[in-house]
């Protein structure tokens, strides 16, 4: 495909304003000294120059780091599954490592035995959680009678819970060494929790990469998304919103196929059902601003759109959205042995990790404690609230 090694004019500003919002001191209590006042003014004065040289949108370096996970992992690697049962560790060992090089929180968690599989590798971010969370008291709407434990939403401590979970799995399908499906999705989540760890967001989230995506092992057991959501539920820790990153880098220009398939002319497409249209068309608007493309929610009940990780959240009560490129489905190599990184357009997935970011920064300072239990309650009875 070709590329362009321009940089982005547009890209910049918002980049700079999504740092902005994260790195915004907290405000000062009016109570301060003067002195005080004048002291932070003037360490402030002193950080601001070179915060603002650093915080440049560098989209050079973030397409050349994207070109090299993918490469890494469908060419040096290649499938990664119990057919290519060494790759498929080296693919956990090389991910793992990447975040650990930049100091992220990791954990491994093998949760999958039977056949035993890659570890669930899940980095966290952000704030910590509050001491009271682990004992949190009963939340109510107001005028409604305390709920029983038993009758306690599955997430019913969403201190402890990330804000946002962010997906993608690294397995493929027996054959093929998944440049497009799915070493796109990690690369771009891989670069994200490179800049998160240099300026952390401001609200819990995680990034996990999961095995077992693929066939046979979709929405089974055996699959790293399931045994993660289950694990969640049962640690009451489920995310109040979920996107599952897959197949991110063929955007395709097949009129007939974008035309069946309800798509746009954009390079990126947020699928969802009802219940998860505000996190989608949340999403889909900070996405059309910051890539300049046209992102869409597809229609409702499209076949392919529980088609990732993020469908047993889901399936669980958390809103949940598939972000991919429009051209998936039509992709000549989906699925094969010529889904190779040449094929892949570098430009969509850094303007893609530009997106995320700003989506990340937008999202509503903690707690999310009663925003997370009225969503869960009120799901059913209103539609796109
Ligand atoms: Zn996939």
């Amino acid at each position: 495909m070709p590329q362009s090694h321009r940089p982005h004019p547009p890209n910049s500003s918002a980049s700079s304003r999504l740092l902005t919002r994260v790195l915004r001191p907290t405000p000062l209590k009016p109570a301060l000294l003067l002195t005080e006042v004048l002291l932070a003014g003037m360490l402030l004065l002193t950080l601001v120059a070179p915060l603002q040289a650093e915080t440049q949108w560098d989209a050079t370096t973030i397409q050349t780091n994207l070109r090299r996970t993918v490469a890494t992992l469908s060419t040096d690697i290649g499938e990664r599954n119990a057919d290519a049962p060494l790759n498929y560790l080296r693919a956990a060992a090389f991910i793992s490592d990447q975040l650990a090089l930049w100091g992220v929180p990791l954990e491994s968690l093998r949760l999958i035995t039977d056949p035993p599989s890659p570890p669930v590798i899940v980095a966290t971010f952000g704030p910590e959680p509050s001491p009271a969370a682990h004992n949190p008291a009963p939340l109510t709407k107001p005028g409604q009678p305390t709920p029983s434990a038993s009758e306690q939403p599955a997430s019913s401590t969403p201190d402890t819970a990330p804000h946002l979970l962010l997906c993608a799995h690294y397995d493929t399908v027996p054959g093929s060494p998944g440049a497009n499906d799915n070493a796109s999705g990690v690369a771009v989540l891989l670069e994200l929790a490179r800049l998160l760890a240099d300026a952390p967001p401001p609200v819990r989230l995680q990034i996990a990469l999961f095995p077992n995506e693929e066939e046979p092992h979709f929405m089974t057991p055996a699959s790293g998304s399931v045994r993660y959501a289950e694990q969640l539920a049962m640690r009451s820790a489920l995310p109040l919103r979920v996107i599952a990153v897959d197949s991110m880098g063929w955007t395709g220009k097949d009129a007939g196929w974008r035309a069946f398939m309800n798509f746009s002319k954009g390079n990126l497409t947020v699928g969802a059902r009802p219940e998860s249209r505000p996190l989608a068309d949340n999403l889909t608007q900070t996405l059309s601003r910051i890539t300049d493309t046209a992102a869409v929610v597809t229609r409702d009940g499209a076949f392919w759109i529980d088609k990732s990780d993020h469908a047993p959240f889901v399936a669980r009560g958390c809103q949940g959205v598939l972000l991919t490129a429009p051209g998936t489905l039509a992709y000549p190599c989906l699925h094969l042995g010529c889904d190779t990184p040449e094929k892949l357009d570098y430009k969509t997935m850094e303007m893609t990790v530009h997106g995320l970011l700003e989506f990340i920064a937008q999202q509503p300072s903690p707690p999310p404690h009663r925003d997370h239990t009225e969503t869960l309650i009120d799901s059913g009875d209103k539609q796109g609230a």
